[in-house]
């Protein structure tokens, strides 16, 4: 194809914006998909991704449009993850492409994730073209929204396109647009072949599928591939467009982006943003190489039942394939038995793994309060990472201690920003920056990661009804005096629920944590007690009474089915239990136990 008569383009919007459904629009109305295939978020592939309504894995779509001027251009839509998790995949992304669509919901306006992904649109040199979405709602109000993309993001945005995703309105507008707007990309069709990896995934037919982007020179099916940053060779056996189905087709020539495959074993034997070039005619420089994905997030998975750590491995394993951003090495605790300490991008990456670990490998786990990476700085000067409170160090060993901070973005409505603020002080948070964008505010904090992996998120929410958005970038790593804190059940420590805390905020946490587990241990025969502990100093204390009747004793000589009915109810609340000592602790206690309330 000629390079004036293709497009590449990505949509960025804020969550529930509407970028998928305008992504179907576009598919929908250039026949890509015939109407009888055409089911609702034809990008959005992944269960998971369907029912929460977010995109996870940036996929890709060739849709083939006959403009106005008569000629027919193939427009490259590639859908980017909206969520702040996988800000790394947008950002690779957008590499692949030369401008952007702006979605913002006109009812809504302009929230956090619009200004991050904009942002990183507008680091990768797009061409962005602001589209209005959802007028026809009778709260939409496209002039506000239009002077404050102008006014926050400082793009111009007159001619702006109103439209209706759903209904279909407008989106002839936007076809057109995409075509006059949106600059041709740039290449050399006989210069040595240049490509980049955009993204790879695991298929059980195809085994490794790796989208690329070619940049100069041409790619064919046979033809013997090297990647230059891993120096892996290997022979293209498939070329194909996705359509979103795959078709495939003999030659990718500049501007291009399609897939290929050729007997690559795993995932992670690619790595995004290398470059591919021709084993026999190499080019001479690589593409800007991308830093790998970090985890900041971890967190013990442990199978409720023993017997289920070797289905445990396996599914780990294979969903570590398709997932390079995700990694995971064997643990083993006092009190959970053999398991596995993960690795995230965020706490969003880690419900979505281990949702699928429960549905798609229906697994029990028992998943340990996530925790950040803190940097230890040793008195003998080595530096550590810790990934695990658990393994926290003698503390005389140790010289001091730096945990990651972040700066969070958050908008929201005037009449919540108090409590929001509230929130953020309660958390560690630093205020950087207040300002106003019509009724909403828009607020600047610098906050330790750690006090946000665990419920952030849901008491924003909460307490703002849901009106708030959010978004963080990872800033530094910084010193402060933070302490682990062990808690004992029955004068054992429950390894799981050591966390790394604030020295100052610890008797706080370890009041409410015990309190807490309390209510969430059952009584047992015996009295408990429950501690919350710094090294050997005790800082709170709850005592559990034993119990006084069996459960079932009030039911004997009565009702037999009541008598099987509970039975059978403690038999499967028994498959939750874990034991400690002579102690039964229910799994929930363990993510209930480190809620913030
Ligand atoms: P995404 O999170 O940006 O991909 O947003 P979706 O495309 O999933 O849309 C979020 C919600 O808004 C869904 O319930 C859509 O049906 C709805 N929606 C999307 N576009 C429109 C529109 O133009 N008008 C109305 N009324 N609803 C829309
Ligand atoms: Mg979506």
């Amino acid at each position: 194809t000629e390079l004036s008569l293709i497009r590449n383009f990505s949509i960025v919007a804020h969550i529930d914006h509407g970028k998928s459904t305008l992504a179907d629009r576009l598919i929908q109305s250039t026949g890509t998909v015939a109407d009888r295939d055409m089911k609702a978020q034809m990008l959005d592939s992944m269960d998971i991704e369907r029912e929460r309504g977010i995109t996870i894995k940036a996929n890709t779509v060739r849709i083939a449009y006959p403009a106005k001027d008569g000629q027919t251009y193939i427009l490259n839509l590639i859908d980017t993850p909206g969520h702040v998790d996988f800000a790394y995949e947008v950002s690779r992304s957008m590499r692949a492409v030369e401008g952007s669509l702006l979605v913002v919901d006109a009812t809504q306006g302009v929230e956090a994730q619009t200004l991050a992904n904009v942002y990183q649109a507008i680091d990768a040199g797009h061409e962005i073209v602001p589209v209005l979405n959802k007028i026809d709602l009778p709260a939409a109000e496209p002039d506000r929204v239009k002077a404050q993309i102008e006014d926050v993001i400082g793009i111009d945005a007159a001619d702006a396109i109103p439209i209706s995703a759903k209904t279909g309105l407008g989106i002839p507008d936007v076809l057109e647009a995409i075509v006059t707007r949106l600059p041709a990309p740039k290449g050399d069709r006989d210069a040595p072949l240049k490509a980049m990896l955009v993204d790879s995934w695991y298929d059980a037919y195809l085994g490794v599928v790796v989208m690329i982007r070619v940049m100069d020179g041409v790619i064919r099916k046979g033809d013997q591939i090297k990647m230059m940053q891993t120096g892996a060779t290997h022979r293209i056996d498939n070329l194909a467009v996705l359509t979103p189905a795959m078709r495939d087709i003999a030659e990718m020539g500049p501007g291009e982006i399609g897939v290929f495959t050729g007997s690559i074993k795993q995932v992670r034997d690619t790595r995004v943003g290398d470059t591919i070039t021709h084993e026999r005619k190499p080019c001479t420089t690589a593409l800007p190489g991308f830093k790998p994905a970090q985890p900041v997030v971890f967190c013990g998975l442990f199978p409720v039942d023993a017997n289920d750590f070797d289905p445990l491995r396996d599914a780990i394993e294979k969903l570590a394939l398709n997932d390079a951003s995700f990694s995971y090495e064997m643990e083993t605790s006092a009190a959970l038995g053999f398991g596995f300490r993960c690795g995230f991008l965020g706490l969003l990456h880690l419900e979505v793994i281990r949702d699928r670990l429960e549905r798609e490998y229906d697994l029990d786990l028992i998943t340990t309060a996530p925790s950040v990476v803190f940097r230890l700085h040793m008195r003998d000067g080595e530096v550590r990472e810790l990934h695990n409170p658990a393994d926290m160090p003698d503390l005389t060993l140790v010289d001091h201690i730096e945990e990651p901070r972040i700066k969070a973005t958050i908008m929201v409505p005037d009449e919540y920003l108090g409590d929001v603020l509230k929130l953020c002080q309660d958390r560690r948070g630093i205020q950087m920056d207040l300002t106003y964008a019509g009724a909403r505010a828009m607020v600047v904090y610098d906050l330790p990661l750690a006090e946000v992996v665990f419920d952030f998120y849901d008491r924003l929410k909460s307490v703002t009804k849901g009106y708030a958005s959010f978004d963080y970038q990872i800033s530094e790593y910084r010193e402060d005096f933070l302490v682990k804190m062990s808690i004992l059940v029955n004068d054992e420590p429950v390894d799981a629920l050591s966390i790394m805390v604030h020295r100052d905020r610890a008797e706080n946490r370890g009041r409410v944590m015990v309190e807490k587990l309390k209510d969430l241990i059952p009584r047992h025969m015996f009295k408990i007690p429950i501690q919350a502990a710094i090294g050997s100093r005790v800082i709170a204390r709850e005592t559990l009474s034993a119990m006084r009747k069996d459960v079932t004793a009030k039911c004997y000589g009565g009702d037999a089915t009541r008598k099987k009915k509970l039975l059978e109810k403690q038999k499967a609340g028994k498959k939750k239990m874990r034991q400690f000592g002579k102690v039964e602790i229910p799994q929930t206690a363990f993510i209930q136990a480190l809620k913030m309330d």
